[in-house]
Formats: C-alpha cells, sequence, structure tokens
C-alpha cells in the first residue's frame, strides 16, 4: 500500500468527504483531519477562535481563509501528519489551496465526490452527527446502529443547526462559487479524480481507492 498519501477530499456539502475521509484514513492508518470538525469543536468550547467562527458557520457562510489556514498549518505540523493525512473540508477556496503550497505541502491525490444539488438536499434532510466525537451519520445511508447513538463513543447523535434546508440552499452557492474552481486548480496539477458518489457507501469508497490507486503510482 502507497505510503505517504496526501489527499483531499472535495464536494459539496452532504456529498460524503467525512463519510469516505473516515474509511480511507482508517485503512491508510492516517489522520483525518477536519476543518469543520474543529471548527464545531472550538465553538462548543468557546474558544477565541470558535466565537470568531460562529456567525459564519450558522449562516452557512465561509470562515475567513486566514482564521482557517492558521489551525490547518498547526494541526499538519502534528508528528502524527507526517505518514500523510487526509483534508476533508479544507481547502475550500483558492487561497487556501495556495497556502498550502505555500506551506510546502505536496498533495498526491485529490477525490471530487460529485452528486446533484438535488439530491445533496434530500440527503442532509437525514445527517446526524455526534458533537463529542464529530462521527457522521444518515438515517437512511449510513445509520448507526441503534439509530440514536454514536457507535463509536455512545454520545446521543444531533442534527447541525447549518444542515437546515435553507442553510444547505448557502452552503450549496458557496461551494459552486467558491470551492468548485479548486477542481481546476488541481486538475491542472493533474492530481484530481472526479467520482460520481453512489447510493452506497461501499461503492464510493470502491471508486475513491481506485482513484487513490491512479493518482499514487
Ligand atoms: P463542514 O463540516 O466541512 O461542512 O464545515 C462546516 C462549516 O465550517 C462550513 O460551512 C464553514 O462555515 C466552516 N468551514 C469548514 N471548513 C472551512 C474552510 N476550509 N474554510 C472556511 N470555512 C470552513
Amino acid at each position: 500500500m502507497k505510503k505517504n498519501l496526501k489527499m483531499i477530499f472535495l464536494g459539496a456539502p452532504g456529498a460524503g468527504k467525512g463519510t469516505q475521509s473516515d474509511i480511507v484514513a482508517e485503512r491508510y492508518g492516517i489522520p483525518t483531519i477536519s476543518t469543520g470538525v474543529m471548527i464545531r469543536e472550538a465553538i462548543k468550547n468557546n474558544t477565541e477562535m470558535g466565537l470568531a467562527a460562529k456567525s459564519y458557520t450558522e449562516k452557512g457562510a465561509l470562515v475567513p481563509d486566514e482564521v482557517v489556514i492558521g489551525i490547518i498549518g498547526e494541526r499538519l505540523s502534528k508528528e502524527d501528519c507526517q505518514n500523510g493525512f487526509i483534508l476533508d473540508g479544507f481547502p475550500r477556496t483558492v487561497p487556501q489551496a495556495e497556502a498550502l503550497d505555500k506551506m510546502g505541502v505536496e498533495i498526491n491525490c485529490v477525490v471530487s465526490i460529485e452528486v446533484a444539488d438535488e439530491k445533496i438536499v434530500e440527503r442532509m434532510s437525514g445527517r446526524r452527527v455526534c458533537a463529542k466525537c464529530g462521527a457522521s451519520y444518515h438515517t437512511l445511508y449510513n445509520p448507526s446502529n441503534d439509530g440514536v447513538n454514536c457507535d463509536k463513543c455512545g454520545e446521543a447523535l444531533s442534527i447541525r443547526k447549518d444542515d437546515a434546508p435553507e442553510v444547505v440552499k448557502s452552503r450549496l452557492v458557496v461551494y459552486h462559487e467558491q470551492t468548485e474552481p479548486l477542481k481546476e486548480f488541481y486538475g491542472k496539477k493533474g492530481v484530481l479524480v472526479l467520482v460520481e458518489g453512489q447510493e452506497e457507501v461501499k461503492d464510493t469508497t470502491k471508486l475513491t481507492l481506485e482513484a487513490i490507486e491512479s493518482t499514487t503510482k
């Protein structure tokens, strides 16, 4: 198995980035780094960064680049990232991707999970998350074992505030305007693979693993 996988998942909110990141991370024995999880954690703990981020996330807007670039830079310098990592939800703008380049981080695989907007809105209504450990589930496609509590830590599952339908629609607009241009950015670098998001999690995983093999050969 290829070592030093430095991977990014792109895709609309709810496309399945978090779910696939966790599966691939476990398979490769590398960490998943999710800026969304880190931001929600900071909001829950009322840290300075959390307070600054809260108003943006609640309305479905992006947190300013300098804030997320700062937290990613710090996280990537940790020991557990030295043999590879998966970024879920970062970068989300071209300046964030340029910041990774400036840090000297060489990404060798970018998978964009493609799911139509209508499907996203439908899917988001069933999303459930664990506020304690950040795990993500879906009432139909990826339920927890008992449908109520987190399989990993036992916490009761909840619905994210920003998964409300009106907020999801704003997040999709933000995705198309600010994040989708990253496909061109990484396409030019020759590391991008588009993967059609499938109904079944395992089918998307299969396509994702093939994509990793094709870019990291
Ligand atoms: P996510 O869980 O990845 O959907 O992120 C939830 C929210 O956190 C987003 O809607 C943004 O408000 C914020 N966020 C997460 N990652 C980023 C990022 N890379 N840049 C800016 N804002 C972000």
